[in-house]
């Protein structure tokens, strides 16, 4: 028997947008996954949250993904009381199931940085991502970006082209506080979840 291969979308989803999906959907696809799971962040180590609360973001990731059969919702990270670093979190994982083999999905900006996250040679060494790109960054520094990981921490990382979709989650929360539609940026559930709480209506724009 084949070992399980699985996806995993770690994000503070603030809020979870078309853009991650679509990521989620094509990497899902090219790689022949078993299933993906989406990982709402509890208290993100390296974004702001304030105001919306953590079961706000998962409330509407878990909506976002309801209609799709091969994503899940993990809340590893959510339960988790204190600032969550994707060593703890990949650690758990290998120690529960052994035979199953992950892939941690980013963006360009997550990218960029990976190299100052914790324990990020360990990490790196255990687990591999998978790096999509973004159209605000130039594909050939991603590119240098991924083969200097390889070769300094020996990662398991690969780029993989998937369509630009310019919507960002602070794109939303701006149009929102400016009174602006965010129609078809997101699930229409998650956009009818967003007004009738009335998140992000004001002070959120700057984070
Ligand atoms: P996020 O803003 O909710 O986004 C989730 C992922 O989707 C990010 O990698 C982001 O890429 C990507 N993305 C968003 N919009 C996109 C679009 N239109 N096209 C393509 N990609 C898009 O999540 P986040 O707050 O960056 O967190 C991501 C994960 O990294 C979390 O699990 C967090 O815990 C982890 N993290 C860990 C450490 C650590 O352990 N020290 C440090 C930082 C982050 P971009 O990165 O390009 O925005």
């Amino acid at each position: 028997m084949r070992n399980k291969k699985v996806g995993l979308m770690g994000g503070t989803f603030n809020p979870i947008h078309n853009g991650h999906l679509i990521m989620a959907e094509y990497v899902y696809e090219s790689y022949q996954l078993d299933k993906l799971l989406f990982i709402p962040t509890s208290i993100s180590v390296h974004k702001k949250t304030s105001h919306i609360s953590p079961k706000d973001r998962l409330e509407m990731t878990r909506l976002a993904i309801a209609s799709n059969d091969h994503f899940e919702i993990c809340m590893i990270d959510m339960e988790r009381a204190e600032k969550t670093y994707t060593i703890d979190t990949i650690q758990s994982f290998r120690n529960k199931y052994s035979h199953t083999h992950f892939y941690f999905i980013i963006g360009a900006d997550s990218a960029l940085g990976l190299q100052n996250w914790k324990e990020a040679e360990r990490l790196m060494k255990i687990c591999r991502f998978i790096v999509v790109n973004r159209a605000c960054y130039p594909s050939k520094e991603l590119k240098n970006h991924i083969q200097y990981l390889k070769d300094q921490y020996n990662a398991t990382i690969e780029y993989m082209k998937t369509p630009d979709i310019e919507i960002s989650s602070s794109m939303i929360r701006e149009r929102i506080g400016s009174n602006k539609s965010i129609k078809y940026m997101t699930p229409e559930c998650v956009e009818s979840y967003i007004h009738k709480h009335k998140l992000y209506y004001e002070m959120e724009r700057k984070i």
